[in-house]
């Protein structure tokens, strides 16, 4: 018996890092998955890791007109939903002084108006109660010199997940998020602009100020992520689970 035995997940930006591993994670716990993300390669790629129980559709979440082809996609195949993981997301070093209106815009088009209405759409295919959950950050609550648009940005998700509690409580589906802390990912590099090199540098020293001493693993987001969409988790609503060595604790 899997924890999300019959299940249907929908993982947004489900191609690659922490999407991925959890959707790896889902298939294995018994669900079937639907994964979303802008690049037909990864998503490719994804499925021939997966091989079964999973659907991919292109798309990008701060477009509405694709988040409605990815729900139309999702009723047609499965008829509802029972877990939506809204986790795709932008971010990108940018210290005050030097960030544009564009990147500004980017982020919080992603980040929060595509992650609004990923939730927003989803609505009408929970038909009997369910799970959201929602990547966060632990820069929720520690501040980034240097990522403070995109700090803010994951501040209002966590928000969305106190207000979207309240609002959909009557509906029995909880919401949740999970907040990780720097994780070995693709985007880790991307965000910085760092060199490989650098990359290696600089995770060294940030090691130093995580509690744990490393950077997370994909896989450990996905395993807090399966425990919140599972029925494990059946009185967890509203939470902020960070999963991040201890950094946001120091
Ligand atoms: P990643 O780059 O490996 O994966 C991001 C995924 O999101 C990709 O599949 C990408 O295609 C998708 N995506 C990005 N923008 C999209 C859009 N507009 N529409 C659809 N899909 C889109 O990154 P990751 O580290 O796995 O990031 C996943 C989430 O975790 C993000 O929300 C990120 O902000 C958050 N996060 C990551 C870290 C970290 O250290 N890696 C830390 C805290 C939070």
């Amino acid at each position: 018996m899997g924890k999300l035995d019959g299940k249907v997940a929908v993982i947004t930006g489900g191609s690659s890092g922490i999407g991925l591993a959890t959707a790896k994670r889902f298939v294995e716990e018994g669900a079937h998955v639907v994964i979303t993300g802008r690049r037909e390669k990864e998503l490719k790629e994804a499925a021939a890791i997966i091989k079964r129980n999973l659907t991919t559709v292109v798309g990008d979440v701060s477009r509405l007109e694709d988040l409605d082809r990815l729900y139309a996609v999702v009723k047609e195949k499965h008829g509802h939903i029972d877990v939506l993981f809204a986790n795709a997301g932008a971010g990108t070093i940018a210290p005050l002084e030097a960030a544009t209106e564009a990147h500004f815009d980017q982020t919080f088009d992603v980040n929060v108006k595509g992650l609004f209405f990923t939730v927003q759409k989803a609505l009408p295919l929970f038909k009997d109660g369910g799970s959201i959950i929602m990547t966060s950050s632990v820069t929720n609550v520690l501040g980034s010199p240097g990522f403070s648009a995109y700090a803010a940005s994951k501040a209002a998700v966590r928000n969305f997940a106190r207000a979207w509690t309240m609002e959909l409580k009557d509906r029995k589906i909880r919401v949740n998020c999970v907040s990780p802390g720097p994780i070995d990912t693709p985007a880790l590099e991307k965000t910085t602009g760092l060199t490989a090199e650098q990359a290696k540098q600089a995770a060294v020293q940030f090691a130093s100020q995580i509690p744990m001493g490393r950077r997370g693993k994909p896989e450990e987001i996905a395993a807090a992520v399966v425990f919140l969409a599972s029925d494990e988790s059946s009185f967890i609503t509203g939470i902020d689970l960070p999963v991040d060595g201890g950094l946001a604790q120091v």
